[in-house]
């Protein structure tokens, strides 16, 4: 039954999202079509490569958008159970690190011992927080620095995982507008990722707290409710 749930949880949000894609992907397919017509015309090679590399943008645009699309469309990779949520955080780092280094920026971690476990879908959680690691990246410049921490929460009993980072932070107006599908601010955005963060966030029963200032930087906390009496929650 939790499958089933699972399923229509899924299949709404893909529904939702579609509706929004059909909006998205007309501007770059009316530009690509435009650009192509151009192309027919007499006209300068300068304007042949012009014309021609606004196609190829738009159409990797397009395509950005249908692979996030189905990422989250996608049956769950390993299925909703007890997951530890230190070796998650360690398994994206792995991932975001070349990246980072190649950028300069400093990777700085904390985590805490002998956390409680938390139940999601591990890897759709390690798409999650990738995607927020990801956003604090772009944001910061080559000698910034993000620092990734990991903590339980005696307030609301979860466990959490700050992202916070020394990037350009964001305007109040924009705050709210974080989780809005489509929201971007960056050229070739697709604004796609928070808005699905937080979704499947809210159905494990979690949610994302920002905190930010412009000009200083921003902190992404992820917040999951503790299993309770799966390990003790000694810090
Ligand atoms: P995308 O990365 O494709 O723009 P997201 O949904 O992941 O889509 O992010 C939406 C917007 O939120 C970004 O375009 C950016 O303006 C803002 N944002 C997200 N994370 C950060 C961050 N760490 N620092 C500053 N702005 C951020």
């Amino acid at each position: 039954l939790e499958e089933q749930v699972q399923r229509a949880e899924r299949l709404a949000l893909a529904g939702e999202l579609a509706a929004g894609l059909a909006h998205e992907i007309r501007n770059p397919m009316m530009a690509v079509k435009g650009f192509a017509q151009l192309l027919r015309e007499e006209i300068t090679p300068a304007e042949q490569s012009e014309y021609t590399d606004i196609i190829i943008k738009e159409t990797a645009r397009m395509n950005r958008l249908i692979e996030e699309l189905l990422t989250f469309a996608r049956p769950p990779a390993s299925g909703v159970g007890p997951t530890d949520i230190n070796t998650v955080v360690a398994d994206s780092l792995l991932l975001i690190e070349p990246k980072a280094a190649r950028s300069g920026i400093e990777l700085v971690r904390s985590f805490a011992p002998n956390l409680p476990m938390v139940k999601v879908d591990g890897e759709r959680f390690k798409q999650v927080l990738i995607n927020v690691l990801i956003n604090a990246s772009q944001a910061v410049d080559s000698d910034g620095e993000i620092r990734i921490r990991t903590f339980f929460d005696f307030a609301d009993r979860t466990v959490r995982v700050s992202v916070a980072d020394t990037g350009v932070g964001i305007s109040p107006e924009n705050i709210g507008k974080l989780f809005d599908p489509f929201f971007t601010t960056k050229d070739g955005g697709t604004g796609l990722g928070l808005s699905v963060a937080d979704r499947l966030m809210a159905s494990w029963g979690g949610k994302i707290l920002v905190d930010s200032t412009l000009g200083q930087g921003s902190v992404f906390t992820l917040a999951l409710p503790a299993l309770e009496g799966d390990k003790d929650e000694q810090e």
